[in-house]
């Protein structure tokens, strides 16, 4: 009898545990509004479009039309679910990188969310990668890389940090996703089904949701539970310019010959930036 009722009691505790981690859980999760209450803005901008197809010359798929087929379902799911969403474009038409900027940043407690599809000459390549820049956005990248790449049959190419323009020029939390590689053949069939572009959405929302759900510390102790996601690990490419990362063997000396009238970093990729070729 005794017995009983001491199981009882503990049973109840249990529950009455189980209800506070769920109703704190819950409370956590109110992802639509900010910390003061007012809802939060998410900013998405679809990559490329108009005489800007993205990807490289002579590739079949157009990245601009995978990227705002994706953008465009996201807006859908994110203000189903409260927030307040905005487009930097929401039609096959070429934003400059300095306009998506302005965009982003006429809105406060808000969120930059930049979609892209991967390209390269070597058809092999493959895989997932999330950028980020600034440190504040560094949960927003590990929460939607964590989903993207857990919901893709791709590689996980990882998280990484580099100072693209749209990254470095913004002043709220943003993100830069590569949701796969267009110029691999199995990835560019994927990217062309509705159902897994509507997935790809999901998980970006998923991350967007989760943003403040992520925890601190590399190589942490914690175990991942459905409350934490993880902080993923990134690669720090702020040093990598683009000479020296698209130098190949073949053309290693004609770079390197380039790399001295270049060499002035960042103003060479602030142009290359404002020219709307990157990412
Ligand atoms: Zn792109």
């Amino acid at each position: 009898m005794r017995r009983n009722s001491v199981r009882i009691g503990l049973s109840a505790a249990g529950l009455l545990m189980t209800f506070l981690a769920t109703s704190s859980y819950a409370a956590k999760s109110s992802r639509s509004s900010g910390d003061d209450g007012s809802p939060i803005t998410v900013v998405i901008d679809a990559g490329h479009g108009g005489h800007d197809r993205g990807g490289i010359p002579g590739q079949r798929v157009a990245e601009k039309d995978m990227t705002l087929d994706v953008a465009l379902r996201l807006r859908n799911i994110l203000s189903a679910n409260g927030y307040n969403v905005v487009m930097t474009r929401s039609a096959d038409v070429f934003v400059p990188l300095g306009g998506r900027v302005a965009v982003a940043n006429s809105y406060r407690n808000a969120v930059f969310v930049c979609i892209h599809f991967n390209a390269t000459p070597r058809s092999g390549a493959s895989g997932i990668e999330t950028y980020f820049y600034s440190r504040d956005s560094l949960p927003l990248a590990s929460a939607i890389h964590y989903y993207v790449a857990g919901g893709a049959p791709s590689e996980n190419r990882g998280v990484r940090r580099r100072g693209f323009f749209v990254l470095r020029k913004t002043n709220i939390p943003a993100v830069l996703v590569e949701c796969g590689y267009l110029t691999n053949p199995s990835e560019a069939a994927y990217a062309q089904t509705a159902s897994y572009r509507q997935r790809l959405a999901e998980e970006i929302a998923a991350g967007v949701r989760r943003r403040n759900a992520v925890g601190s510390g590399f190589g942490t102790t914690r175990v991942a539970t459905a409350e934490s996601i993880p902080l993923q690990p990134y690669m720090d490419q702020t040093k990598v310019t683009s000479s020296k990362k698209s130098r190949s063997k073949r053309s290693h000396k004609k770079s390197a010959r380039k790399k001295k009238s270049s060499s002035k970093g960042s103003g060479s990729e602030a142009s290359a930036g404002s020219s709307g070729r990157e990412g």
